[in-house]
């Protein structure tokens, strides 16, 4: 039997990579702010339209770098429906996580409920764009005009996708993306700040450089550089973007067919004014009394088809967290975490597995 896994890689032709890193062994420079690292953020600044951009070794780190470079202090608002990368980027900054519900249909941060949340402690506003779906950045930005508060976006999920026809990146004062290897663009590891302000940038540069700046350091900083090698991939991988999305577009097509008469599944819904990047089939399975998603899981699994409780538990329920935050102030993120699987998605998942994954569930609701 085969296995369907949730996710796979998309690589570029195993010749174009080779001919993409043959010049490292002319520049003989592996890491280290090189050539590649620096092409690659002049690629990204053209195609997500940025002011400012700067890659590092992975998300996390440049999200982990981005809170501190900005000098925030006190509370975040944020939500407990994400990866717990996100939540971590905040303890470790020494700031306090303070949960926000989120909105039923597109599982981000609910704009109404933010403002009882706001102390004079707050200090900013970090909400996800999960599974590609874009947060109500509008009124977000109001409310935090309003309360003079930075916004700061985990964007892992969105690259590519634009609102109202400019890229989703610019919006507020900082977006993370990720460039995991699961992720739709990816430099194996990898991940990137965009941002407006201008004296952000030789900061992060040195932030991820253990906080050097020529001999003398004025930050206590880490090592979070990207290497010749990761940006190699990112090169190589930009040039098929359009492409990787186009496909995934497909895929997403194909479910939407497939699944659209089952009156117990939420399918993922259309934004408004959103070119979508396709990053994940995320699916609401309605509890009935013999099936619910537990159990679509595991008969799915079975099939040798490995499909994710994304994000399931709560980062709010999860072990170090557990106790030490307010949860009862996000029922609908508990409930959509329970409820929720995302389903194999990836550009080269072929027509066939995806009959084979929607008749198992076709036929799990009509007995
Ligand atoms: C992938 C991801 C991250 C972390 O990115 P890495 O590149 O894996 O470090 C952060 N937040 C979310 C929502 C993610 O999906």
């Amino acid at each position: 039997m085969k296995n369907i896994f949730v996710t796979q890689s998309s690589m570029p032709e195993y010749e174009e990579y080779c001919e993409e890193i043959k010049s490292i062994w002319e520049s003989i420079q592996l890491t280290n702010n090189g050539p590649k690292k620096k092409l690659l953020e002049e690629k990204l600044i053209q195609f997500l339209d940025a002011d400012y951009i700067k890659v590092f070794t992975n998300g996390h780190l440049s999200l982990q770098l981005g809170l501190g470079a900005m000098g925030l202090k006190g509370e975040v608002i944020t939500t407990p429906f994400t990866f717990i990368s996100t939540i971590n980027a905040i303890v470790q900054n020494g700031l306090t996580p303070v949960f926000c519900d989120i909105e039923e249909d597109n599982y981000t941060l609910d704009p109404r409920k933010i403002e009882d949340l706001i102390t004079e402690k707050t200090c900013a506003i970090l909400p996800v764009h999960v599974y590609g779906k874009v947060c109500n950045v509008d009124d977000i930005q109001k409310i935090a005009d309003k309360h003079g508060l930075k916004v700061i976006y985990d964007a892992a999920h969105v690259f590519g996708v634009k609102y109202k026809g400019k890229s989703i990146t610019q919006y507020g004062d900082m977006s993370m993306l990720s460039f995991h290897a699961t992720k739709v663009f990816n430099t194996i590891e990898g991940g990137a700040l965009i941002f407006h302000d201008p004296a952000l940038e030789s900061k992060l540069l040195s932030l991820q450089n253990f906080g050097l700046s020529d001999e003398d350091a004025v930050y206590i900083g880490t090592n979070a550089k990207m290497n010749e090698f990761q940006a190699a991939m990112g090169l190589c991988n930009l040039r098929h973007i359009e492409q990787e999305i186009a496909k995934r577009k497909h895929v997403c097509e194909k479910y939407m067919e497939k699944l659209a008469e089952i009156p117990e599944i939420v399918l993922p819904q259309k934004q408004q004014n959103v070119e979508d990047n396709y990053a994940y089939f995320p699916v609401v399975f309605k509890n009935t009394k013999i099936i619910n998603r537990d159990v679509i899981a595991k008969k799915l699994k079975e099939e040798g088809i490995f499909a994710r409780k994304y994000f399931y538990p709560l980062v709010s329920d999860m072990a170090v967290y557990r106790n030490t935050m307010e949860t009862a102030k996000t029922p609908i993120a508990r409930k959509i975490s329970e409820n929720i699987l995302c389903l194999p998605m990836y550009s080269d998942l072929a027509d066939e597995d995806i009959e084979k994954i929607c008749s198992l569930i076709r036929r799990l609701y009509s007995r």
